[in-house]
């Protein structure tokens, strides 16, 4: 049974949700969408949260989210809370013949119901907090950005816990604006959960040229009034605890309601759930990626960007596969960092220059074997060109040539063998 979609239905009012409502307006649907998001705003940029708004250069990030002109039904301040009514289980594959039957259900939230031939499940994620009785903010709003940006101001003594993307932006705003910085990090090296300790170890320099104090190997045990309480017993006293630690998805509110979570909303290739009927977008969804063969999550905006044009495409009874190479960027310490692909620790890094430099950038081929070079991720420093012509050999597959990917000379497309 093929069921007329009349109703769509989003939850989470984040880029993932409007970018939704745009693809879906942008392929012809003319019915009904309604978009219900917990924040009283509408839909907003974060990126600029941790960078320009927090420096002062901008005081409003809106996206440019016109309801009336998208034929929105925009329900602010509005959380979702489960669901009902779901057309049954359709079973999770990889691309395996899911056939899109379901007739649809109900999302209940905390003011009403919202029946829907279709949901699309973009409720992002929030941050960790650390146990504690002090105070401690997170950065995850503009809300959020706007208040701590209010209270940073030479000498104030901060500690953001985690060096990991979101501190090291934060660390670089409140060191120009004159506060105390000390970034206290469990793990060896800056991010080194994303990039790993070798490559993570190049941005400690740029720590304390900004006159931050980075405090490595240090895990905090919680956030009391006054201070960090850190493992070992030692104790750092600050005006102001950042927690950024990282974030959960946002998908506690679908528990028991049959669609299946795997750190995450767990969706196949074509961003459909468990439950027929029922998709998700951004940094919520863990999707199956072909390409790496595993399930991914994938905290970027780019992700919350393009994901919606898939799900929105099969939404409409389409049968497009979302298999991005996943890209992000941050802003810190004067440096522009880019990386796209995705690599584990087997695989083998490759300098492009010199990482005490201002611009270089690192590259990782797949595995141990060093028979097949094939390039699956790259870090640039101040060096987009790399970034975009990494990004199409990694889209491509491409083998390359170790000994001229090393030489920063070489552009990356003339590295690619053959
Ligand atoms: P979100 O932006 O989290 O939107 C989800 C929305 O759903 C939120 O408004 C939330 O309140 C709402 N919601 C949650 N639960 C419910 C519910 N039950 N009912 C209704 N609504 C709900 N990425 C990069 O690639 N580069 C960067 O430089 C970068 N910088 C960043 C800086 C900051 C400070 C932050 C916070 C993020 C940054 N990111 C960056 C990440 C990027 O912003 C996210 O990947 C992107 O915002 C994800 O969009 P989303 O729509 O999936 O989720």
């Amino acid at each position: 049974m093929l069921v007329r979609i009349e109703r769509v239905v989003i939850a989470g009012g984040g880029l993932a949700g409007l970018r939704t409502v745009q693809e879906l307006r942008a392929r012809g649907y003319q019915g009904s969408v309604t978009m219900v998001g917990a924040e009283p705003r509408p839909p907003y940029d974060r990126p600029p949260l941790s960078k320009k708004l927090m420096m002062g250069a901008l005081d409003d990030t809106s996206l440019d989210a016109d309801a009336a002109a998208l034929g929105l039904e925009l329900r602010l301040g509005e959380s979702a809370i489960g669901l009902a009514g779901l057309g049954g289980s359709a079973g999770l594959g990889g691309s395996a013949g899911l056939r899109e039957t379901g007739r649809g259900g109900v999302l209940r939230t905390d003011q009403g119901e919202h029946r829907f031939d279709r949901l699309v499940v973009a409720t992002g994620a929030a941050p960790v907090r650390m146990p504690g009785t002090g105070a401690q903010r997170v950065l995850r709003s503009l809300d959020d950005a706007l208040e701590l940006r209010s209270v940073l101001c030479p000498g104030l003594r901060l500690a953001i816990v985690g060096a990991g993307w979101i501190g090291a932006e934060l660390a670089t705003a409140a060191a120009l604006k004159g506060c105390q910085v000390t970034v206290v990090e469990a793990g060896p090296t800056p991010v080194a959960g994303a990039l790993g300790a070798e490559a993570g170890a190049t941005t400690v320099p740029w720590y304390a040229e900004a006159g931050v104090d980075l405090r490595l190997c240090q895990a905090v045990e919680s956030v009391e009034p006054g201070g960090l309480a850190l493992s070992g017993g030692g104790w750092l006293a600050v005006d102001e605890v950042v927690t950024a630690v990282g974030v959960r998805p946002a998908v506690g509110w679908l528990d028991g309601s049959g669609v299946a979570l795997e750190n995450g909303v767990a969706v196949d290739d074509r961003l459909r759930a468990s439950v027929p009927g029922v998709y998700a977008a951004g940094d919520c969804a863990a999707f199956w990626s072909l390409r790496y063969g595993r399930r991914l999550r994938v905290e970027h905006w780019d992700t919350a960007l393009h994901a919606p044009e898939v799900a929105a495409a099969n939404v409409l009874g389409g049968d497009e596969i979302y298999d991005p190479v996943p890209y992000f960027w941050s802003e810190q310490f004067g440096r522009m960092v880019q990386y796209v692909g995705h690599h584990t620790a087997a695989d083998r890094l490759i300098w492009r220059g010199d990482p005490a430099g201002q611009r270089w950038a690192a590259c990782w081929l797949a595995g141990p074997d060093t028979a097949a070079d094939r390039l699956v991720a790259v870090l640039t420093v101040n060096q987009p060109r790399d970034l975009l012509q990494g990004r199409r050999a990694i889209g491509a597959g491409a083998l390359v040539d170790p000994g001229r990917l090393a030489d920063p000379g070489v552009p990356v497309r003339d590295a690619v063998a053959g």
